[in-house]
């Protein structure tokens, strides 16, 4: 038996009435497990195919599915650290669901770790387009861009930045902004213990507050015409409702509009917004689609590229790698040389952590390709892929760091692929490959 705040309680009694006995023995089971398929990287046949649990279907999106009770911790699985998938109670989807974002579109994802939504949206806009992802929290940053490069994600910028200094820079930059935004989290309690201990009245109205302020930041980066959703995992209505009717009260070049969803049910005294109760197969959940009227005009330059001298090197090793040669757009930082998207505006002063991909670092003079490079490459772009298959002793020791016996017409750089999904690569010479999986990162039972 699981014991919440007798104050969370009563005002869940207030907010459900009738139903808010059925509310009380939803919140004793446990909570919906669940991954969502990268598109990236892998496809649904290859993931049903390979995994040893069944994958539901969700009403929440298409890419999401739910997983048995008791189906082995997927952390460990290689299609996992392949980037194949992302571990998400289904329900979690639903706000980009809403967001709806497209190829080509920018993107702004500001309350953005651990990433769960935005490597959906990634998913989603089929590497095509521009994508700011944000994090306030630094060390929050780094997990982000951890979930980032495992799930091959290229055409994206990620920083830990100050919602107001970075809306004011980026203003009327993006098609669509998601605020995602910290919360009581009265959603996850079913699911994170430490999310009831947190737990008070007034960690509601200090949410709420905090919430208007980043919603208020946010609306500044949406361009005219642009779209701004606002979503959190709790209940409480001061955290929802009552925050988007402040900010529209506020804005009244916004209007609200219909989530366009069927899962969940209408928000309290808001049909066009969505709540998702345990009642309603999710956790908790709340999201409100906005859409900007007004011009806001964007003056933020583009990136100024400039030559590097490492450039002919760094073609030299994208050509040995890839089957392709890529119309690169480089930018070095320090030792680091990075594979920038396209579209990419002025960075300074922004926090920006990572602009695309890592192509590698320069050390003693030469380029050290990186691991992030060879996880946003798909086997059949690579001059050179060993592959095996997800069950196969090879892979496992792969993942542990060991040495592998490779074929010896293999010669240099090479991917490894599990199941058809590159993760990660080594460097091979007279039948022997040496590995590269980041030490970080491996199995270790
Ligand atoms: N969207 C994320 C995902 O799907 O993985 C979850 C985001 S979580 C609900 C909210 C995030 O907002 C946290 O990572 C938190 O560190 C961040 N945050 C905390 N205070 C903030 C602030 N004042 N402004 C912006 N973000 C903040």
């Amino acid at each position: 038996m699981k014991f919440y705040p007798l104050a969370f309680l009563n005002r869940m009694n207030l907010l459900l009435g009738d139903e808010y006995s059925t509310f009380l023995e939803y919140l004793q089971q446990p909570s919906v497990r669940g991954i969502r398929l990268n598109p990236l990287k892998c496809d649904e046949k290859t993931l049903r195919n390979t995994l040893s649990f069944s994958l539901t279907a969700s009403k929440f999106s298409k890419f999401s599915f739910q997983i048995p009770e008791d189906a082995d911790k997927p952390g460990a699985i290689p299609l996992h650290h392949a980037g194949a998938f992302y571990s998400q109670e289904p329900s979690a989807s639903s706000a980009v669901t809403v967001l709806d974002p497209h190829p080509g579109e920018t993107i702004l994802d500001l309350c953005a770790a651990p990433g769960g939504k935005s490597t959906q949206i990634a998913g989603m806009m089929q590497g095509e387009g521009f994508l700011w992802s944000n994090e306030v929290v630094r060390s929050r940053a780094s997990i982000l861009l951890s979930n980032f490069e495992r799930l091959g994600i290229s055409n994206a910028v990620i920083s830990s930045c100050y919602p107001e200094v970075l809306c004011e820079k980026l203003s009327g930059f993006f098609d669509r902004v998601l605020v995602d935004a910290p919360c009581s989290g009265e959603g996850m309690f079913r699911r994170e213990p430490q999310a009831v201990q947190d737990w008070s009245e007034e960690h509601v109205k200090t949410c709420a507050v905090r919430q208007k302020l980043i919603l208020e930041s946010a609306a500044l980066a949406v361009k005219e015409n642009g779209v701004l959703v606002y979503s959190t995992c709790t209940f409480s209505k001061e955290e929802n409702e009552e925050v988007v009717c402040g900010f529209l009260s506020e804005h009244p070049d916004f209007v609200l509009e219909d989530a366009g969803v069927s899962f969940g049910r209408p928000g309290m005294g808001m049909p066009q917004a969505r709540r998702i109760f345990p009642m309603d197969g999710g956790d908790g959940h709340f999201v409100a689609k906005m859409r900007r009227l007004s011009p806001n005009v964007c003056r933020i330059p583009e990136y100024p590229f400039q030559k590097i001298s490492a450039e002919a090197d760094a073609r030299d090793l994208y050509d040995q790698i890839f089957q392709q040669p890529s119309p690169l757009l480089l930018v070095q930082t320090g030792s680091a040389l990075l594979l920038a998207p396209k579209g990419l505006p002025q960075l300074s002063n922004l926090g920006v952590i990572r602009a695309g991909v890592l192509l590698g670092e320069i050390q003693k003079g030469r380029i050290e390709p990186a691991h992030a490079l060879m996880m946003s490459a798909r086997p059949q772009e690579l001059r050179q892929t060993v592959p095996f298959s997800s069950s196969s002793p090879e892979i496992r020791a792969y993942l542990h760091g060991e040495e592998l016996s490779v074929d010896s017409s293999l010669k240099g750089y090479a991917g490894v692929a599990v199941d058809g999904v590159i993760t990660g690569f080594g460097k091979c010479s007279s039948g022997r490959m040496k590995n590269r999986y980041p030490k970080g990162l491996r199995n270790h039972n």
